[in-house]
């Protein structure tokens, strides 16, 4: 069994995919083909930002945005504990500082309460700048944007939104990746909206954000490529990897729609043995992974030993803290003890899932969790 299916979805698309890859190749326009501004345009609408601008990861995504900000040496910039390291570490190895904050308990996202205190930690340290927070929509799960934005405007930060597994979800009525001051997702193959590679895209509602983006992703062009302005990036996204997405954008709504019935499915048959993902009222999660929590650690590696057994994957998302990792080891952790973050990094562990999940595969998992 798969834990993400992504066979199914292409054999669902096949003759569009193939249609559109064989365009862009016998066009031969393969950097910056005519294909990139379509779905530049078209992922912008979706989203509801005035502009996309395609990139070669959502890591570079992430670079791009520190980097038109100006983030470097003593900025301090806000991540929750448990994400994935790409969040913050082109912060990081641009001189900045990530300063970690705990979860909630609930959503697994930014904890805001925890995010005030570390505010109030690093200014009264005194030796850092407060300078940006940000937001991951954990698991496709939309963070809490209306307390973020009321601390981000309190304090005077930017509002990051790293949406890298959060497109085609929403937050009352509005589409992830447009949610902070500016947006980043990924285009890696196994999230909500994957390539066939590594992709990525940046949201801004700014003309000029969308100007500097642009000359950043292709190193930090002036009027033209050989007029170099600024230190930039090679950091565009593949025409080809543009051409695979945009008949996966069209499907997205229509997945994320199913997405809901299949989590709804695992929710009724496993709310009484697992703790089962908690979707904040007015919020839609795209649901990039179906986690589960288990009781304690033990358990939650017993559990994931007989599904193995059984040939059903699981993954854990993830395994550490980013206080706990190595990379980190000496970044400012104020007062925090991170216990939430410690304690679902314990216990959780992710089930086979996607749009394509077919019934038969979903009730075996569910038998095998049932009967463990
Ligand atoms: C996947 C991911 C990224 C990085 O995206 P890449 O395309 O793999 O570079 C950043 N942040 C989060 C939360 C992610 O899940």
């Amino acid at each position: 069994m798969e834990f993400i299916d992504l066979k199914a979805q292409y054999h669902a698309l096949k003759e569009e995919i193939d249609a559109g890859i064989s365009r862009v190749v016998e066009d031969a326009g393969f950097i910056m083909g005519k294909q990139v501004a379509e779905f530049e345009e078209k992922l912008a609408a979706y989203v509801g930002a005035k502009y996309a601008v395609g990139c070669s990861s959502g890591t570079d995504a992430l670079q791009l945005i520190y980097m038109a900000h100006g983030i470097g040496s003593g900025d301090a910039v806000f991540c929750p504990d448990m994400t994935f390291v790409a969040s913050v570490e082109p912060a990081y190895m641009l001189g900045a500082e990530p300063v970690f904050c705990d979860i909630d308990p609930d959503s697994y996202n930014i904890c805001p309460d925890s995010l005030e205190r570390q505010i109030k930690a690093v200014t009264a340290q005194g030796k850092l700048r407060p300078k940006a927070v940000v937001a991951v929509d954990f698991i496709g799960n939309p963070a809490d944007y209306d307390r973020l934005r009321e601390i981000t405007d309190r304090y005077g930060l930017l509002l990051i939104e790293d949406a890298a597994q959060g497109m085609g979800a929403s937050y009352h009525g509005r589409k992830c990746g447009a949610l902070g001051d500016i947006g980043a997702t990924s285009f890696f193959p196994s999230k909500p909206l994957g390539c066939y590679g590594d992709g990525g895209a940046v949201f801004t509602d700014s003309e000029e954000m969308n100007d500097l983006l642009k000359s950043l992703r292709v190193h930090g062009k002036g009027s033209s490529k050989y007029d170099n302005v600024r230190v930039g990036m090679n950091a565009r996204l593949d025409t080809i990897q543009a051409a695979v997405m945009l008949p996966k954008l069209r499907r997205l709504d229509e997945e994320i729609a199913r997405r809901q019935e299949i989590a709804g499915r695992y929710d009724e048959a496993l709310k009484d043995k697992f703790v089962i993902p908690h979707i904040c009222d007015g919020t839609v999660s795209s649901y990039a992974q179906y986690a589960l929590l288990a009781g304690d650690r033990k358990r939650r590696d017993e559990v994931r030993a007989k599904l193995q057994e059984a040939g059903i994957p699981t993954i854990i998302y993830y395994p550490n803290p980013m206080h706990c990792m190595k990379v980190f080891a000496g970044c400012f952790t104020g007062e925090e003890t991170f216990e939430n973050t410690v304690s679902y990094a314990d216990r959780t562990f992710s089930i086979p899932f996607s749009a394509y999940l077919t019934g038969e595969d979903q009730e075996r998992i569910i038998d095998v969790l049932l009967s463990v």
